[in-house]
């Protein structure tokens, strides 16, 4: 395939809560490399996409949004905590939206080897299914919880409710095709270098 017409690959980058997902996708950014923050947009899609709106205030009513269209978070929030139906419901409607506007912005993408979508929920939401390869960020536990505590002022029980809530780390590794080690004692710089290079190898050859 000649280079004007080479296939821009698809590429995921996940990772537990305070793993470092962003910290490493500022390393990538650095080098030149599209990212797409799945979380980021989709808290935008929530007030601006017509059908999501319309699906959220149908499955939550019209309360779901103020007046003056922002979401209402302290509304949803209750929704959706300790109530795993309402969470699967509202997923299932932003998901795919996410899924959509993620591909659209990839195709808008020019002269770049591969993209980059990072997501906290990869493997979970299926997205990776999409994908051509996934990178996983990973930090010992102790260390995450450290972190989002310190960035986010929360409470130990507050970072350890949301770890529950995702996919255990080592099924993570088991699925991912690179590994970053965010542990503090490995380079990240290091390790992103030998993953961009890798996957520059591979958009040369699909
Ligand atoms: P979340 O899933 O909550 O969005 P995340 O996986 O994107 O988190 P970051 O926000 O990149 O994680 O990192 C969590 C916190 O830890 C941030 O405050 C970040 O600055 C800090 N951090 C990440 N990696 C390192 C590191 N190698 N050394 C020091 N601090 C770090």
């Amino acid at each position: 395939m000649s280079k004007n017409t080479r296939t821009i690959l698809k590429v995921g980058i996940t990772g537990g809560i305070g793993s470092g997902k962003t910290t490493v996708c500022k390393v990538f950014e650095a080098l030149g490399i599209p990212v797409y923050y799945a979380d980021w947009h989709a808290r935008q899609l929530m007030v601006n996409a017509p059908r999501l709106v319309a699906g959220v205030k149908e499955l939550f009513g019209p309360d779901a949004y103020l007046e003056d269209g922002a979401l209402n978070r302290p509304y949803i929030a209750e929704k959706v905590f300790n109530n795993d139906k309402n969470l699967r419901q509202l997923n299932h409607l932003v998901h795919p939206a996410v899924a959509e506007d993620a591909d659209r912005w990839h195709h808008a993408q020019e002269n770049v080897p591969y993209t980059l979508k990072e997501a906290a929920l990869l493997f979970e939401s299926g997205i990776n299914k999409q994908l051509d390869k996934v990178i996983t960020v990973f930090a010992p536990e102790e260390l995450r919880l450290q972190r989002v505590i310190a960035r986010d002022k929360v409470s130990a029980k507050e970072v350890r409710a949301r770890m529950v809530k995702q996919m255990p780390e080592a099924e993570k590794l088991k699925l991912a095709d690179f590994v970053v080690y965010n542990d503090g004692a490995h380079s990240l710089v290091r390790q992103v270098w030998d993953i961009h290079q890798a996957l520059l190898a591979t958009s040369e050859i699909v």
